[in-house]
């Protein structure tokens, strides 16, 4: 059976809770080979023998208490006693040893303690001494005499300190501090080892070290030559010598977490690197961004120096040096200038789904759908919300897909709002662009449910100001967000602009909107010949009318345009406050569609003296809603009304809307005017109001 080695760095072995851990992970691996077991020294051991060489011995006493504590825990019996006595006795080795010597005690101890212990759980152990294997700056001598010691034992297990070395006249040496990785290394390339594994504190090399970037994601596949680039420049969780002999023999390293075993790791190959840059490290201010070949680093150049422009950082120097791209920086914006890089370059902004249901699949919800799916990508890229269409319904059937829906085809018969509550993540979007007069009524339920509301039903608004304010407080009560300018002049932004003087407290003295598309067509389309009633008929055959005219003509379409209105700058205005005269006399109302029209024919001569009057007067006559204040409150009313030059109303055109609004904080009013109907407008307002 082939070797597989396993290297635990110093906090894999820190305690016997650890070791237990790494006992575990050996045991493991045991079932599919001869295991190489490589250890470091426990934690900080190195450095407390490092500094007692250099004179300051004050850390002694703990770190052989850390020892002792660790055969403890792990020992019973006699074996406690012998592994106690054999501490002690390399601690009093390593006080006699020369100077130079004493740091390569960490590893014997460790290795010691790991190799009793596996003993004791009844593998059969050898302990290799790497001082007499290893022997540096001569690989053909450390392969040929790691491979005649081991490649025969009959040793299940091998156990091998980590780190120390002895040199080519047999003096004790080290690898240089992190070189227990490159050990594992050597010891895996000699035996032809079938894995290498390096187990460490972190779920493998990562994105930049998870200390500095808490965001930094493992890297699960790695070249070689990235892997030691990333060594190379700072990567402290791989020994950038360990890169070579494992490449050379052909064997893939695997980094590992030992507190994760079975976690993310990442794993070194000859495997060409899946994207262009690899990570990020640094080191006393130098940042080094690890790319591929495939990177282009004259567009990551202005990239880093644009990131850092933004983040307020002046680079001392950016340079492309082989696959690296280097970044000098101050010592003190090291850390934010990392940070700002990596999320540049590693981390995606996080993308927000936002499903939509949207009831009526008429012309508005038709298009609506089909611009959520041809500027969706656009919507993400300036946004940072996925909109993804989930329901559709008409007035028959409705279909529900957090996959996704296009269309109604395969819809199913059944209440929509609530197959929407039932289904619905928290957050959605419900779209009203029906015209239903009850559906309004389901909008405290959808905000119960935790959805938001965009409408472009006008109808849900004419409703008592009670049933209103309900709606918004249901809204408010929970976080949900009502939203619906499309209700009046389509994508003119009229609510908003009376919002944002009610917001302020701003008190509006007189707001005079032009809103009814159907009658502005027809008004600013008489006097070139037709008469008033083939005007009518032809909007009505164009569908620009409701199915019954009257219902324009009598005003009712600008009476709730007009309640909106009101009610957004902050007047709570009531149907029977406003005060309509509809521009044909009650007794055409009664009668059937026929009778109607001839009526209206015989009202030609009325219509042609009042326009000849408006002309006289140097006016227009437009179909306006105003609403007034007064000394004793608000006086609201919809007629037809002769219009100046001057007024915003006069040169408007077919169906365009227009709004003037004067305010305290006004003194000229604002004007708002523009198309006031289409399809695609009202679909750009609703996503609008979806987006906003
Ligand atoms: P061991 O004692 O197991 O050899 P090291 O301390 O030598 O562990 O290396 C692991 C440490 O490397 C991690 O705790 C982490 O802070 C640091 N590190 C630096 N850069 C990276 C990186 N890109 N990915 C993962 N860890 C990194
Ligand atoms: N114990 C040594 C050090 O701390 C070697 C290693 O951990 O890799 O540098
Ligand atoms: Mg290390």
């Amino acid at each position: 059976m082939g070797f597989r080695v396993l290297k635990f760095g110093g906090s894999s072995v820190a305690d016997a809770t650890a070791m237990s851990r790494v006992l575990d992970i050996v045991a493991g691996e045991t079932a599919k080979g001869r295991v190489v077991v490589v250890s470091s020294a426990i934690s900080g051991c190195t450095d407390g023998l490092l500094a007692c060489t250099a004179g300051d011995a004050s850390g002694l006493p703990a770190l052989k208490e850390r020892h002792l504590a660790i055969v403890r825990r792990l020992f019973t019996g006699a074996e406690r006693a012998d592994a106690t006595a054999e501490v002690t006795a390399l601690f009093d080795e390593m006080a006699a040893a020369p100077a130079d010597e004493k740091v390569t005690f960490g590893e014997l101890l460790s290795t010691r303690i790991l190799a009793r212990k596996l003993a004791c759980d009844g593998f059969a152990v050898h302990w290799a001494d790497s001082r007499k294997l290893i022997v540096r700056d001569d690989l053909p001598e450390t392969y040929r005499r790691i491979a005649s010691a081991l490649a025969d034992t009959d040793a299940g297990v091998i156990v091998a300190p980590g780190f120390i070395c002895g040199d080519s006249t047999g003096k004790v040496c080290t690898l240089g501090r992190g070189g227990s990785d490159y050990s594992a290394a050597l010891y895996a390339a000699a035996l032809g080892a079938e894995s290498l594994q390096i187990w460490t504190d972190v779920p493998g090399i990562m994105t930049a070290n998870p200390r500095q970037v808490p965001s930094a994601r493992t890297v699960p596949e790695m070249s070689y030559r990235a892997a030691l680039d990333m060594a190379e420049h700072g990567a402290k969780v791989l020994y950038a010598p360990t890169v070579a002999p494992a490449m050379e023999a052909g064997i893939d390293i695997e980094i590992r977490n030992t507190f994760a075993p079975s976690g993310r790791y990442t794993r070194i190959s000859s495997t060409p690197d899946a994207s262009p840059w690899v990570g990020v490290t640094s080191v006393s201010g130098r940042i080094c961004l690890v790319g591929t070949p495939e990177g282009d680093f004259s567009l990551a150049e202005k990239e880093v120096r644009e990131t850092l422009r933004t983040a307020g950082i002046a680079p001392l120097e950016v340079r492309t040096e082989g696959s690296v791209l280097l970044v000098g920086v101050r010592g003190a914006v090291e850390l934010p200038a990392l940070q700002a890089l990596h999320r540049a370059f590693f981390e995606t902004r996080p993308v927000r789904e936002v499903n939509l249901f949207i009831a009526g699949f008429g012309a508005v919800g038709k298009a609506l759908v089909d611009m959520v799916e041809r500027t969706g990508a656009t919507v993400t890229e300036r946004t940072g919300k996925a909109l993804r269409v989930a329901g559709i319904a008409d007035s028959r059937r409705h279909r529900i897909d957090l996959g996704g829906v296009s269309a109604l085809e395969g819809g199913v018969a059944g209440d929509f709002v609530d197959a929407v509550i039932d289904l619905a993540p928290k957050g959605s979007v419900f779209v009203d662009c029906t015209d239903s007069e009850t559906l309004y009524r389901r909008y405290p339920d959808l905000f119960r449910a935790g959805l938001n509301i965009v409408s472009s039903n006008r109808r849900s608004f004419a409703v008592p100001y009670v049933e209103y304010a309900a709606m918004h407080a249901a809204a408010r009560e929970n976080g949900c967000f009502f939203r619906y300018e499309t209700t009046v002049g389509a994508a003119l932004p009229m609510l908003e602009s009376l919002a944002i003087g009610a917001n302020s407290s701003d008190e509006v003295e007189r707001i005079e909107a032009v809103v009814s598309c159907t009658l502005n067509q027809i008004l600013s389309a008489y006097g070139q010949g037709p008469t008033f009633a083939s005007l009518v008929r032809a909007a009505q055959e164009a569908g620009l009318t409701e199915p019954d005219p009257r219902l324009d003509l009598g005003g009712r379409d600008a009476l709730r345009k007009l309640l909106i209105l009101a009610r957004e700058a902050g007047v709570q205005l009531e149907e029977g406050d406003v005060d309509i005269r509809p521009m044909i006399p009650a007794s055409l109302f009664g009668v059937s569609l026929e009778d109607f029209y001839r009526g209206l024919e015989e009202m030609e001569p009325v219509f042609a003296e009042a326009h000849r009057q408006a002309l006289r007067a140097g006016c227009r006559r437009r179909f306006v809603a105003f609403l007034e204040k007064k000394a004793d409150g608000y006086r609201a009313g919809i007629r037809v009304q002769q219009v100046p030059e001057d007024h915003p109303a006069y040169h408007l055109k077919g169906t365009e809307n227009a709004i003037l609004i004067r305010s305290a904080f006004h003194p000229t009013p604002i004007v708002i005017q523009g198309p006031g109907e289409g399809a695609r407008q009202a679909a750009a307002s609703l996503l609008n109001d979806i987006l906003r």
